[in-house]
Parts: structure tokens; sequence; C-alpha cells
């Protein structure tokens, strides 16, 4: 079967605040796209809703919160972005609901952008390939709370703190889902991609099972390329609150 052609996403937009679970989620595939868009002069600000503390069996959480956190800002650095902020979520522990919905609107009034990026929130990344609890609870608070950002009368109580509604949120982008709809041309920023995967270095000394992050993202990007008509390509499932 062929797989389904990729629509170009696009890229008249100058703001994005990407919202994901964990450090090194944007890294598995994402950032190279972030790399051209800083390359293009927009703004990228990265909001990690835990610090992965739970993410090293051989560590523990107060440890790995540390050195998870400054991967992830060296990671950032790479792809252009000089913003992370980490919110001090429970790693492996999120539930979707009204105090997570809540946090990452005002992340949204803080910040203000065009565009809001996170990961995968299906049930699978494709067949067999099981999603985990966190990504799901995470994407789904963050397409609700684009919305919520919007809307004085929800969260009234951020009012209080200064942040005023934020109605400016064009789509929010899902990186790697299985159902894809648009793709970004990555040919040029792949190796920026690459080397900020190799900046979680404890996270991926740590695994159980040993991954090379050059042919990983390599492979990925190739078979998306193959979609969109360019070398190397990421996708991204588009929800899109207005024209953009
Ligand atoms: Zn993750």
């Amino acid at each position: 079967m062929e797989p389904e052609p990729l629509q170009v996403l696009p890229e008249e937009w100058d703001r994005a605040l990407a919202i994901v679970a964990h450090p090194d989620d944007m890294e598995y595939g994402a950032a190279s796209a972030v790399a051209r868009w800083t390359g293009q002069g927009k703004t990228v600000v990265y909001t990690l809703v835990t610090s992965g503390e739970a993410g090293i069996d051989g560590m523990e959480p107060e440890r790995a919160r540390q050195v998870r956190e400054a991967e992830q800002v060296a990671s950032a650095a790479v792809v252009g972005v000089d913003v992370v902020e980490f919110l001090g979520g429970a790693d492996g522990m999120l539930e979707y609901g009204l105090p997570l919905r809540r946090s990452l609107s005002a992340a949204i009034r803080r910040h203000r952008p065009d565009i809001v990026i996170t990961g995968n929130f299906r049930e699978s990344f494709g067949p067999g390939a099981l999603n985990q609890a966190d990504h799901i609870a995470v994407g789904r608070a963050v397409l609700d709370a684009a919305r919520d950002a919007g809307n004085r009368w929800v969260f009234r109580e951020l009012l209080d703190e200064g942040l005023e509604p934020w109605n400016g949120v064009k789509a929010v982008l899902a990186a790697g889902s299985p159902q894809a709809t648009h793709g970004v041309d990555v040919t040029d920023t792949l190796a920026k991609g690459i080397e900020s995967l190799k900046a979680h270095d404890a996270y991926l000394s740590g695994l159980s099972q040993q991954m090379d992050p050059e042919e990983f993202l390599e492979s990925f990007a190739r078979m998306t390329g193959t979609r969109l008509g360019c070398t190397f390509a990421v996708s991204f499932e588009v929800f899109a609150f207005q024209q953009f």
C-alpha cells in the first residue's frame, strides 16, 4: 500500500509554543522542524509538563530531574530555542483534567503563540506501537487549553494572575501522529535534529534497549520525505482553529 501523501505545512506565522510531557519528546522528530523554523527567524518556546524524573531506571528521580532538565535546555539550544520552562508535573502520573488544562491555558496566555506544537496523543504511533499515558493526557489537554486560553470566563482565576485571554492560536500541531496530514521539509536541518536528540545523553545511555539517534531519526525522516516529495521530512497532524 502506498503511504498517503502529505500537504506542505503553512509557515506564515511567527511564534510557536511547544508543550510536551517529557524531556526528549520534541527530539524524537519535531526538533528538526523547529531548527528549520528558528532558522527562518521564528520564535519557538518549549514548555515541559514534567522533568522526566521517572525516566532513568538506575537514577533516583531527584537526581534525574536535574540531569534531564539540563539535557533538555542544551538540546533546545541546538535547534535555536532559548526559553525552556518546566511545569513540575509528576512524570508517569499525569492526568487529563481541569488542573492540567488550567496550567496549559496559563502557559498559552503567558507566551501568546500563533501555533501550539505537541506530541502524538492518539492511542498508538502505528500498528503495535502503543502510546504512553502522559503523552495522551498532555496532547488532549493541549488541544482543549488552546481554546480555553481565549475564553475570559474559563479559569477566571488566571485573570487575577494578570493572564489576559489569548485568542491567537491558529492551529495545534501534533508531531508523529499516525493520522498525520502535513509535512515539513527538514532536509537541511535533520542534522540539527539528530544533534538535539544526542544531547539527551544520560537518558539514552540509561535505556535498556540501545538506540542509534542518527539511524532512528534518518529512517523515519526518509519515509516521511517520500510522502512529501523531498529527501527528509517530519509529519504533523494539524488541528486548525483559523486559516493559517
Ligand atoms: Zn515522552
